[in-house]
């Protein structure tokens, strides 16, 4: 952990970014100058060559945090007649239910539990029973548990069955190797503060050049029209259409840099791994049991229950935990008591092994028992 920063953010995200990353916001830029705009540009091939080996495929930008990328492209790509169906097992799976609502698109949620995993079988019966959906949306890790939704299955049965497939690869592209033709997938979409380890700021859709060609006029928005955004950049050579986060785009080259200087995508999710094998071995041995079976677990970020031990309490485990320079996420499961840790970002496995003995330290101080009760 760098002496400077006030504490580690394992909250995927905004999540704890390098030193340089964070040094490179330190100029200003003009959003319509050409060597910025020349920036944008190496920032979208090199997305393209993050997701794909193939050729004709394309990138766009679009301000805002990941929300705002996911709400312009539900409202962007699917036609005025058209109809998606949904996967939600989680806060961001159901998100995508209510901006398809909000934009009156007609929207079928496959509802399931939050600590259940994608189900095949529902989808593939209900592409089947309903022509008229033409999309397909669904989350990869469900940050909400820390999930690995079935993203390459879904997307052989969306493929099957000839219909577009829309993916929140929000909280793992970049650390979790996949790719556009393997997950039969039209859409992908993400953000500069997750894996990447940018800063917050903008989001970016990665897509087939024709896909994005043929969604001309269907926009529910302006300043979210997919299409407008992307052909003003390929055509205008980076410009975008509005003032652009200069800094944060600065950043993100920065963090591609990075990205690639680690070794790539493999690199980091083996750090990332590593981070959460030694993150879950420390708690387990600490008596802290996990939310999620460990094949489904992803290793990005991680629920643990809360201690049965009346004594424990979030609020004060999180200011103890502060104290000790690691802050934490609250949980987001509905109907369990829970906890997460991030692991993504600039932090590597000391700091795990680090962030486990203080957790000891301060179940200690505040005298919440583990083991006896679950038995480890
Ligand atoms: C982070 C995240 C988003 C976007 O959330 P914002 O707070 O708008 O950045 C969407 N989906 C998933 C799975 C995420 O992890």
């Amino acid at each position: 952990m760098d002496a400077d920063i006030p504490y580690l953010l394992l909250t995927p995200g905004p999540l704890t970014t390098s030193r340089t990353v964070r040094q490179a916001m330190n100029q200003d830029l003009s959003t319509w100058d050409v060597d910025y705009n020349a920036i944008v540009e190496s920032i979208r091939s090199q997305l393209v060559r993050l997701a794909t080996t193939r050729t004709g495929y394309t990138s766009v930008l679009m301000p805002g945090s990941g929300t705002f990328s996911v709400e312009s492209i539900l409202g962007s790509v699917i036609p005025p007649d058209g109809k998606v169906l949904i996967v939600n097992n989680g806060a961001y799976g159901e998100r995508m239910v209510h901006i398809a609502k909000r934009l009156k698109i007609a929207v079928t949620p496959i509802d399931q539990l939050e600590t259940e995993r994608a189900d095949l079988a529902r989808i593939d019966a209900a592409l089947a029973a309903d022509k008229a959906i033409t999309h397909v949306a669904m989350v990869h890790c469900e940050t909400t548990t820390g999930m690995l939704n079935p993203v390459a299955e879904v997307g052989q049965i969306v493929a099957r069955h000839g219909r577009k497939y829309i993916v929140d690869a929000m909280s793992s592209f970049g650390g979790i190797p996949l790719t556009m033709e393997g997950l039969n997938a039209q859409f992908l979409v993400s953000s500069a503060n997750k894996c990447v380890q940018g800063v917050p700021g903008f989001g970016f859709v990665i897509m087939p050049q024709t896909e994005i060609e043929a969604t001309r006029g269907w926009a529910r928005s302006l300043s979210l029209d997919l299409f407008d955004q992307w052909r003003e950049m390929n055509e205008k050579g980076g410009k975008w259409r509005y003032t652009s986060p200069t800094h944060v785009v600065n950043a993100f080259a920065q963090a591609l840099q990075e990205l690639a200087a680690e070794g790539g995508v493999a690199a980091r999710h083996a750090r990332y791994s590593e981070n959460h094998r030694r993150l879950v071995a420390g708690m387990q041995g600490l008596g802290f049991r996990c939310l999620l079976p460990s094949q489904w677990q992803s290793p990005i970020i991680t629920s643990f229950l809360f201690p049965d031990d009346k004594r424990f309490s979030f609020n004060e485990f999180y200011d103890r935990l502060k104290r000790r320079r690691f802050v934490i996420y609250p949980g987001k499961v509905t109907n369990a008591e829970t906890f997460r840790i991030g692991n993504i970002g600039h932090v590597f496995p000391e700091d795990m092994d680090l962030l486990v003995r203080e957790i000891e330290a301060v179940i200690g101080e505040m005298g919440v028992r583990l083991k006896a009760e679950v038995g480890v």
